[in-house]
């Protein structure tokens, strides 16, 4: 079973990987703060699932790191749309993300190759 690095390096940024209590019986439950990704999965969480929550968070920390604050602005009704529209997105990729590493070993040794 392949095992969650406990540490990611995203854009320059070490985010350590920790896991919740557990106690939320859903899919996922999953926040994120500079420096830690806290993922919270229940018993019935996938493998995929998983994986496909912990690359949710990784592209929220991506869209941090390039300068693409969350939570400072104002909690105004535009701001909340335009975070909802930002979660969408990020939720539209998350799986093709996962999809596409897994079916392609190729691309990700091409990816994480030395030139
Ligand atoms: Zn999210």
């Amino acid at each position: 079973m392949a095992t969650i690095p406990r540490s990611l390096l995203i854009g320059g940024f070490r985010y350590a990987v920790e896991h919740g209590d557990g106690l939320i019986e859903t899919e996922g439950e999953h926040w994120r703060t500079r420096g830690r990704l806290v993922l919270d999965f229940g018993a019935k969480t996938s493998p995929d699932r998983r994986r496909e929550v912990l690359v949710h968070e990784i592209l929220h920390a991506i869209r941090t790191n390039g300068g693409h604050d969350e939570k400072t602005q104002p909690s105004t009704d535009e701001y909340k749309a335009h975070m909802r529209e930002v979660e969408n997105f990020i939720c539209s990729l998350q799986w093709g993300i996962v999809n596409v590493l897994r079916s392609n070993p190729e691309l990700v040794a091409y990816l994480t190759g030395e030139d």
